[in-house]
């Protein structure tokens, strides 16, 4: 028996888009999900490698009263110094590729599709390695608030993170499918319809 074909699908959108939002909604259709960023930061707390390298690089003001390691300090640490930036990268990006790759090969064969979340896909070039981009757009005053409402942060400190990022239009011009979550077209209705093309 061969084993089917398994497409990669990569969900992407802005801050505040409802990416998770969307794949929580994929999940309950029993499509794997991999959250990315949630899992970089779950390995930045517990991968005993990227431990030990921050801890003898960057030693204890790499880290919290507690022990974890602080991503404000360290941000802020390589923010101004381009080595160490550098350096950051190259302990982080292999653990987190490897986890993924880890996370795919378990799935590949078994699923007609799986999704990748992540916010900075076409940032990161990573987006070559997907057969499929989802983006996911929402105005941009909805998109504030929604963050201003979970996270409790200020109007000014969620654009300063937008600025980071390649704009909406771009991400929706080069992605293959577009999910709208501004609140007047159904998200549980999108995704299905979208689940149908995609498994098939
Ligand atoms: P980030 O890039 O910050 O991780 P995200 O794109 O994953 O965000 P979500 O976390 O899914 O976005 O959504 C942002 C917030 O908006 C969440 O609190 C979510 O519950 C809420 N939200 C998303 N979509 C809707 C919707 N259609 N109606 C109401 N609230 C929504």
């Amino acid at each position: 028996m061969t084993a089917r074909k398994t497409l990669k699908v990569g969900i992407t959108g802005g801050i505040g888009s409802g990416k998770t939002t969307v794949c929580k909604i994929f999940e309950t259709l029993s499509v794997p999900v991999y959250y990315a960023d949630e899992r970089a930061k779950y390995l930045l707390k517990t991968h005993p490698e990227i431990l030990k390298g921050l801890q003898e690089v960057l030693g204890s003001k790499a880290f919290d009263s507690d022990g974890n390691p602080n991503r404000k300090a360290i941000a802020g640490i390589v923010f101004s110094d381009k080595d160490k930036l550098e350096w950051l990268n190259s302990l982080i990006h292999p653990r987190i590729a490897e986890d993924w790759n880890h996370w795919l090969w378990e799935r590949l064969g078994k699923f007609p599709y799986l999704i990748k979340e992540a916010a900075l896909f076409f940032e990161s070039g990573s987006y070559r390695e997907m057969d499929k981009m989802i983006c996911v757009s929402a105005p941009q005053s909805l998109r504030i608030q929604r963050v201003m409402d979970r996270d409790g942060a200020t109007k000014e400190e969620i654009e300063s993170r937008m600025n980071n990022q390649l704009s909406q239009d771009l991400k929706m011009a080069l992605s293959d499918y577009l999910i709208i979550n501004d609140g007047s077209l159904s998200l549980v209705k999108q995704v299905v319809s979208l689940h149908l093309k995609l498994k098939s």
